[in-house]
């Protein structure tokens, strides 16, 4: 038998949760099309993976980079990971269909750029991506705030019947054309004078399609728990699934409360469907005028439109620089994104280990001194918290980042090694695996990603970028969500 390309001896780990085990899989065109022992195959290409782990490519179900998939097509921030699907447009600000012309309102402005080409419907976005491909494949959700900004010349109040009925029709057609969900962000000032019964109104939509509502929550620090209950009410009353986005207890008055978060979201498990995913840092990372400095032991620029060179330097120490008070200092440097310290470790832990969480990198890639989640997420989970610290085995670390979010979100065909299914692939040493990037340097690839491999073309090799854009825009599956068990 003949195949494109034969991993011989690899230590599978399927993406099911199941026990590893050692086989051999081969690849023709972008599909798996045996597993087993196929030491009677022969390939174009054989990679001797002894030693290695060859297991599903990662699903990143929470990323911003809805135009760094256009601008930066290679993704090495995430193939370097062996990130191979990505889920774009969350926390209610996506690029597609934006309809006006910048400067955008935060935090729509440190999403995308000025330059960013403006597409008026989400099959236009989706068209430019199949005619010319990234090399991961991609999901959009649709947001909120973006539908807002497009329809409300003022943001700070509820939108009226008529706004609320072009909202709909909006993400209506959007949906139609392939996204993927609803993302809402009432956290941020676009869409924070939206009360609980505007979302209802547009999560009917996503309802009607079988799709999510996917949500940046009104409060992730005081309010996590009035916040979660809205979340909950929200799906109870449109009936379609919810999903927290990068759950957190921000602040140090409420460290320790995923005890009492997670509780909250099991109970609300056993009446409706309810998912949520989170990131593997202490620190977390936004805009610079979200008022989260002040529950944040340290905060650090991310990226200052004004002031490029303050990338990677204490927030604190601009303002004693400049003389001035923390507010002030903020506002000089804005539009920014920041990195604040605001998690416990406890917490993180705790939220990790909840057998319902993907994991989620939260990229945002502008600037040269991101937070290192964007290019070190995946590999920091593997190697730190499940090598390192023992939180949960590396077969329930695979599930979490591949058929977890697959099923999620309906992405058919992935997130699973199985014959018939696509070739995402990535081979890593379970040894090595880790994190390159750190908060002074983060840039850096991960240790131990030896390949990675999108529709059967590798994307990550040796250390580097192919070249190869193999990326699909994913489509979803048709059947409902709501009521689904994950
Ligand atoms: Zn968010």
């Amino acid at each position: 038998m003949q195949a494109d390309i034969l991993f011989r001896n690899a230590v599978l780990i399927d993406g099911t949760g199941a026990p590893r085990q050692r086989a051999d899989v081969a690849v023709t065109d972008d599909r798996i099309v045996a597993i087993g022992d196929l030491s009677a195959w022969r390939g174009g290409v054989a990679h001797d993976c002894t030693g290695l782990v060859l297991a599903p490519g990662f699903i990143d179900p929470h990323v911003h980079h809805d135009e760094i998939v256009l601008t930066d097509p290679d993704m090495t921030c995430m193939t370097s990971q062996g990130v191979t699907s990505i889920i774009n447009g969350n926390c209610g600000f996506s690029i597609a269909p934006l309809t006006v012309a910048p400067p955008f309102p935060a935090p729509l402005d440190i999403i995308l750029s000025d330059e960013v080409p403006r597409f008026a419907s989400f099959g236009a976005y989706r068209a430019q991506l199949d005619a010319a491909p990234p090399a991961v494949n991609t999901a959009c959700l649709i947001g909120h705030g973006t539908l807002r900004i497009n329809t409300m010349s003022d943001l700070n109040r509820p939108a009226d019947a008529g706004e609320i009925a072009a909202m709909r029709a909006s993400l209506d057609a959007a949906l139609s054309e392939g996204g993927i969900g609803l993302s809402t962000g009432p956290f941020y000032p676009p869409a924070r004078a939206a009360p609980t019964a505007e979302l209802v109104a547009m999560a009917e939509i996503a309802q009607a399609h079988g799709k999510l509502y996917v949500t940046h929550m009104r409060d992730e620090g005081d309010r996590v728990r009035e916040s979660l209950q809205e979340t909950f009410q929200i799906g109870r009353e449109a009936g379609c699934g919810v999903h927290v986005s990068h759950h957190k207890c921000a602040g140090l008055a409420n460290h320790g409360l995923s005890e009492i978060t997670l509780a909250m979201i099991d109970e609300a498990r056993k009446h409706q469907d309810v998912g949520l995913d989170t990131t593997p840092w202490i620190a977390s990372s936004t805009m610079l005028n979200s008022g989260r400095h002040r529950q944040a032991t340290r905060v650090m620029v991310a990226d200052s439109v004004p002031h490029p060179e303050l990338a990677g330097r204490d927030l604190a120490d601009i303002a004693a620089e400049w003389g001035e008070d923390l507010d002030t200092a903020l506002a000089r440097l804005l539009p920014a994104t920041g990195i604040f310290f605001v998690m416990d470790e406890g917490d993180v832990r705790r939220i990790l280990s909840y057998p319902h969480t993907m994991v989620c990198s939260d990229g945002i890639a502008r600037g040269k001194h991101p937070h290192p989640r964007v290019w070190g997420t995946f590999p920091r989970v593997l190697g730190h918290y499940v090598r390192d610290v023992g939180l949960f085995s590396l077969e329930e670390a695979v599930h979490r980042m591949t058929g977890l979010p697959a099923q999620r979100f309906g992405l058919t065909g992935r997130g699973h090694l199985a014959p018939g299914h696509y070739a995402d692939l990535v081979l890593f040493d379970a040894a090595s695996v880790a994190e390159g990037a750190t908060f002074e340097a983060p840039l850096t690839p991960a240790h131990g990603i030896i390949g990675t491999w999108v529709n059967g073309r590798a994307v990550w090799r040796s250390g580097a970028a192919t070249g190869a854009r193999p990326g699909r825009t994913l489509d979803q599956r048709t059947g409902s969500i709501a009521g689904a068990s994950v």
